[in-house]
């Protein structure tokens, strides 16, 4: 109970994690740099800050942004809580006053006896001692490299755009345009889902592209692109034909009466359990409205729905399915927890429930020595799985909330709102028995 925990980061999950582990008795450094240096997005003196939407998504249970925020309340998140108590209207979707959020979670942490507010930025991890990372997705580059020393070179990444992902099942597979498998028939059958285009469906679908709306970039993300993520609308403007030698080349396909396409859109499976498709090279800035109207115009795919649309935003995220344990703590240095979107997931709520499984694990090793389990049929491990499973790691990408990523039913279920239904009570389920096993623990 004596041993300092440095936090780096008072953000959505450093928050969370501070008022976790000084709750539970331990004394906390939390390091900000704010209000001396702020990142090119944060703009609030207080801590906790939602940087852009003031929407914590779904309330719904039986959405899985809802489920997540239900885990989370049955482990006694504070920032959830917080939101709850301070929701103002917004229809399905948890939404607070940023600021009277910000306001609230700051005083809680000043007003904490266990918690000492270190206004300061942090450059090196301190070595021999606890540290939580939780700087976020905008964490000063010298931290950053300095994470290297801990994380290996190579998995550190940067990236600024991200590809719409949809559910398997919404995707209409009796269109004709529809086939499976690979170029020229290569790899294991089935690995992508290919939509051939005609011209006069390519053309549509170019004419939307160079004329859709953009979501509105800060300053600092404008035309900072790298060649590798380029988003396709910006490929779209170097000229008609760019996609066509690019992401959606029709090389090694054909129609099942033997005609060519004149371009395809590829999708690729993202799970194991086959429920989630990204767009290959389809990274994107457009507006989340833009995405779905333009995408559901493509053949077969008039009612999907999405897991994750594309987004764009300058993102530093450490190569966890390398790196990291399912405890949050690195393979190599278990002194050093990284949390929130630093160690790969994507959202608000989601970098809220890495701080608190971090603070937990921290905690509870400190204390007895061992690790939590927490059930992998809830979306807060699943979540962790996915972003630490080694599989993912040579292309690793942040992930979100969805159900797409939970263990299937033991007993199959084909009607979907019964199935997320059924999914939502596993999960709480499990919580509830885990709840107990953790209290026996302490
Ligand atoms: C521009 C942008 C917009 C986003 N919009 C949304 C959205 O609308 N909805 C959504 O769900 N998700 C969004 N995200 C993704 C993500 O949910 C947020 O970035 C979220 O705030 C991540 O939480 P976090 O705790 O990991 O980091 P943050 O909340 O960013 O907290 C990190 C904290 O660390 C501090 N810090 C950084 N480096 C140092 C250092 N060296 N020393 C000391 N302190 C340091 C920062 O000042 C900050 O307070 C967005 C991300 C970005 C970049």
């Amino acid at each position: 109970m004596t041993k300092n925990i440095n936090i780096i980061g008072a953000g959505l999950a450093g928050c969370e994690a501070a008022l976790q582990l000084a709750n539970a008795g331990f004394k906390v450094n939390l390091y900000e740099m704010k209000p001396s240096e702020y990142s090119p997005a944060h703009k609030l003196k207080d801590f906790a800050e939602l940087v852009c939407s003031n929407s914590l998504k779904s309330m719904e249970p039986h959405n899985a942004h809802g489920l997540l925020k239900q885990e989370l309340l049955k482990l006694n998140s504070y920032l959830i809580k917080t939101a709850f108590e301070m929701k103002i209207p917004g229809g399905k979707a948890l939404t607070v006053d940023r600021i009277q959020f910000a306001k609230k979670i700051t005083e809680l942490l000043s007003t904490n006896k266990n918690i000492k507010i270190i206004n300061q930025r942090v450059d090196e991890i301190f070595e021999d001692e606890i540290n939580i990372i939780a700087a976020g997705p905008l964490i000063t580059h010298t931290l950053f490299n300095n994470l290297k020393k801990y994380t290996g070179e190579d998995t550190l990444f940067f990236f600024d755009a991200i590809a719409p992902i949809i559910y398997y099942e919404s995707i209409d597979f009796n269109n004709e345009a529809i086939i499976l498998g690979n170029r020229y028939g290569e790899f294991d059958e089935g690995d992508y889902i290919n939509i051939l285009l005609n011209k006069a469906q390519y053309s549509e679908f170019y004419n939307d592209l160079i004329n859709a709306e953009l979501h509105n970039p800060a300053d600092f993300e404008k035309d900072k692109f790298f060649e590798g993520c380029m988003p396709i609308e910006e490929l779209a403007k170097r000229g008609f034909d760019t996609l066509r030698f690019g992401p959606m080349k029709p090389v090694g396909f054909h129609y099942k009466d033997g005609g060519r396409p004149f371009a395809v859109v590829q999708l690729r499976r993202e799970d194991a359990a086959n429920t989630l498709y990204n767009f290959v090279g389809f990274q994107t800035r457009l507006k989340y409205g833009e995405q779905e109207r333009i995408l559901k115009k493509l053949p077969g795919l008039t009612n999907i729905e999405f897991a994750r649309k594309g987004s764009m935003h300058r993102n530093s995220y450490i190569n966890s399915p390398k790196c990291l344990t399912q405890f949050l703590n690195l393979k190599n240095h278990n002194n050093i927890f990284i949390c929130g979107q630093l160690c790969g997931v994507e959202g608000y709520v989601e970098s809220i429930a890495t701080g608190l499984v971090a603070a937990l694990n921290c905690g509870n090793f400190i204390n007895y020595g061992k690790y939590l389990e927490l059930p992998d049929c809830t979306i807060i491990k699943s979540l962790i799985n996915y972003i630490t499973n080694p599989v993912n790691a040579k292309k690793f990408q942040p992930m979100n909330a969805n159900f797409g990523i939970l263990p299937q039913l033991s007993i199959p279920e084909k009607n979907k709102k019964k199935r997320y239904e059924l999914y939502a009570q596993r999960s709480l389920e499990a919580l509830d028995n885990f709840k107990i096993q953790y209290a026996k623990l302490s």
